[in-house]
């Protein structure tokens, strides 16, 4: 017991992704959220990656996930398997992507089996992925601390009671604004944020793309904006890079007390800014923490202002 006390532990699809956006196509590029979410999370806490892959599944994106420290004794190869494959596209402010295409692949059968040393990480992030699959995480982790999770449109529609379900079972919901305002029928940001904390979710944390994110909290409303980028190359994993970063920047702090949780939510907006700077993970594999410091002194700057007198 003990052994996961700073781990963060993360499901969620690992993929091949098909991407178009005005920069150019890539196919087969590493992709998935648990991917971006895990790359992101090791920047500041050791990561355990648990989903599954196909033996069509490269060695050198192997090698760069084990070159970030991530764990892979829960990531799965299934001989003969194909990899879950995405494509997507993405056309004027890029904010949403159209899929184009979702074949589950090994996906389609996975069931989790957590390695025994996996189970007592105190911080879990159910990244996107069958709502089926983040349940039967969550049913085998002992004690988690901090449990926060992600999710689609895809599976608000075809799995809304699963979804609902899983976000009752955890403690932040990170969720993009057109998913949140699905989920409850709502054109109304604070009303979604209202309904997540009233399912039992301590934070709600609402992204909005390129116009940056808003948490919600009974200790009241929190705002940051996106880094201002003049050229945005690829959108794919920004939200589960900010989720990644967010929840490994608080499985490094001592406390988790609302101010961590607003830095959290600043550090997950500066590192979102890099991966849409690039295809797949090409920018966020390399980064350095002076990096991501200089990204969060800007969003700090943004969002700094003396208190008004008048
Ligand atoms: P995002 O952070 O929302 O841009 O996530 C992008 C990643 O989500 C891509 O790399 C895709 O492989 C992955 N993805 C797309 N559709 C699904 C799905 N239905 N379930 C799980 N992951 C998906």
């Amino acid at each position: 017991m003990g052994e996961g006390r700073n781990r963060v532990l993360i499901v969620g699809s690992v993929a091949l992704d098909n991407v178009t956006t005005a920069h150019g196509q890539e196919e087969r590029i590493l992709g998935g959220a648990a991917v971006y979410g895990s790359i992101a999370a090791s920047h500041f806490a050791p990561a355990d990656l648990i989903g599954v892959a196909g033996d069509d599944f490269p060695q050198r994106y192997l090698d760069l996930l084990q070159h970030h420290q991530i764990d892979l004794q829960g990531l799965e190869i299934v001989p003969g398997g194909k990899t879950f494959h995405w494509g997507g596209e993405y056309q004027g402010e890029m904010n949403e992507a159209i899929t184009h295409f979702t074949e589950l692949g090994v996906f389609a059968d996975f069931k989790p089996v957590l390695p025994e040393t996996h189970r007592d990480n105190q911080f879990v992030f159910l990244a996107n992925i069958d709502p089926a699959i983040q349940l039967q995480v969550l049913d085998q982790v002992r004690n988690p601390k901090l449990t926060l999770c992600d999710s689609m449109n895809l599976w608000i529609n075809i799995k809304r009671e699963e979804v609902l379900e899983v976000l009752r079972r955890s403690d932040v919901a990170l969720l993009n604004d057109t998913e949140a305002l699905m989920l409850f029928d709502t054109h109304s940001l604070p009303t979604a944020g209202e309904k997540l904390l009233d399912l039992g979710l301590r934070h709600a944390v609402i992204k909005k793309g390129s116009h940056g994110a808003q948490m919600f909290s009974a200790d009241g409303t929190f705002a940051v904006p996106a880094i201002p980028l003049t050229e945005v190359k690829d959108p794919t994993g920004a939200g589960d890079t900010f989720a990644g970063a967010l929840i490994g920047y608080l499985a490094s702090r001592p406390q988790h007390d609302e101010m961590a949780f607003r830095q959290a939510v600043l550090v997950g907006s500066a590192c979102a800014s890099f991966v849409v700077e690039d295809f797949s993970v090409h920018r966020t594999s390399g980064l350095i923490p002076a990096e991501i410091h200089e990204r969060c002194r800007v969003l700090h700057d943004a969002i700094h202002c003396e208190p008004v007198v008048f």
